[in-house]
């Protein structure tokens, strides 16, 4: 049986989206594709409040994570933990064989501009990679305010930002912000099948890529560019999901509107933030929450396996506890094309098997 999926990565992807993969397929060096690519193109840089570059890659987010870090840096990379995704982008960087060195917050605690400061200062880096939002604990890093003390007084240091599951859910302002690199796989916020990582790059990015030796090749910038502004890929394309995205940005921007759209996701946080303090308790920092998912702290000690087979019998699932948080929280996400009425009948479904 079919669940709906309240899960923070991936998300429900609603017929019509799934249907427009199913047009015929276009030749990736033809007019037609290019003119689709430039078409979604155009409309992400929109969605980013971004002029720069912004690609389309085949490959899930990690891919993209492995291949921004291998083009980012000539000296060491500064790697901020706070979570098993942001550990991530450190084991990455790591296993490329790139200099690094790691500052940590708890699970639960976000990376601050002081934190950020106080390691940069040594001179010793000239990138930083960052999470945006943590699916590990429900929690929004201060990206926009570390940028801001980045840019301002580290100004060779490039901001890497992981975006994978804050990116369509949650403002962020590419080019006001300062950001290098913004990645995120499109079966989280943007609601649609597995497969596909739009990714951000700014100017000085690609200028610092091609001066980074063994920068990779599939991932490279540089080879991106040989066909970006034909509108086409350096390699062949996800085309099926390319159309998808095609037809998700245009409910988003056209049909739904940007600002009402990051209404709906603001709206769906807080009904669920406040379901999650009446019955049990949140897991992240209050003042760091995350808009797209909510990391619920079982207080009950209820057993969150058995509640998520229950759910499935009513035709849905939500995600139990990241890693070492199995069975302590559980968590509801609360992106893509949900809306605020299935916030209320998933928290509806849970206060009725468990007799809240
Ligand atoms: C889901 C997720 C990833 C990994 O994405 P893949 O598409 O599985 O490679 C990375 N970072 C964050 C924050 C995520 O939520």
């Amino acid at each position: 049986m079919y669940k709906k999926l309240f899960t923070p990565g991936p998300t429900h992807v609603r017929g019509k989206i799934l249907d427009a993969q199913t047009v015929p397929m276009l030749h990736h060096r033809s007019k037609e594709y290019s003119e689709l690519q430039k078409q979604v193109t155009t409309k992400l840089q929109k969605l980013l409040y971004t002029e720069q570059h912004v690609y389309l890659f085949a490959s899930s987010s990690t891919g993209v994570m492995e291949g921004s870090i291998r083009q980012a840096s000539n000296k060491k990379i500064l790697n901020t933990i706070n979570g098993a995704f942001s550990k991530r982008w450190h084991e990455i960087t790591v296993a490329n064989g790139v200099a690094c060195d790691t500052i940590e917050a708890p699970w639960g605690e976000p990376i601050t501009p002081e934190m950020v400061d106080e390691a940069l200062a040594s001179g010793e880096y000239d990138a930083l990679t960052m999470v945006f939002n943590e699916t590990s604990t429900g929690l929004m890093n201060p990206v926009k305010e570390i940028a801001a003390l980045v840019n301002e007084k580290y100004p060779d240091v490039l901001i890497l930002v992981d975006a994978v599951s804050g990116m369509a859910g949650a403002k962020i302002e590419f080019d006001a912000w300062g950001l290098d690199v913004g990645l995120a796989g499109v079966q989280k916020c943007f609601a649609l099948p597995a497969g596909l990582t739009v990714c951000a790059v700014s100017d000085r990015s690609r200028e610092r890529a091609l001066n980074v030796s063994d920068r990779g090749f599939y991932f490279s910038y540089e080879q991106m560019d040989k066909k970006y502004d034909k509108h086409q890929t350096r390699a062949t394309p996800a085309v099926s999901l390319i159309q998808a995205m095609n037809a998700q940005l245009d409910d988003i921007l056209v049909v739904e509107g940007l600002e009402n759209h990051w209404k709906r996701y603001q709206e769906m946080a807080e009904y669920v933030q406040n379901w999650a303090r009446k019955y049990f308790g949140l897991y992240s920092n209050e003042e760091y929450l995350s808009h797209t998912l909510t990391n619920v702290k079982n207080t009950r000690g209820i057993d969150v396996v058995e509640l998520n087979n229950r759910l499935g019998l009513r035709g849905a699932a939500i995600s139990n506890g990241y890693g070492p948080l199995k069975g302590e929280c559980f968590r509801i996400a609360h992106m893509g094309d949900l809306t605020l009425n299935d916030a209320k009948w998933i928290t509806a479904q849970i206060e009725d098997i468990l007799d809240l």
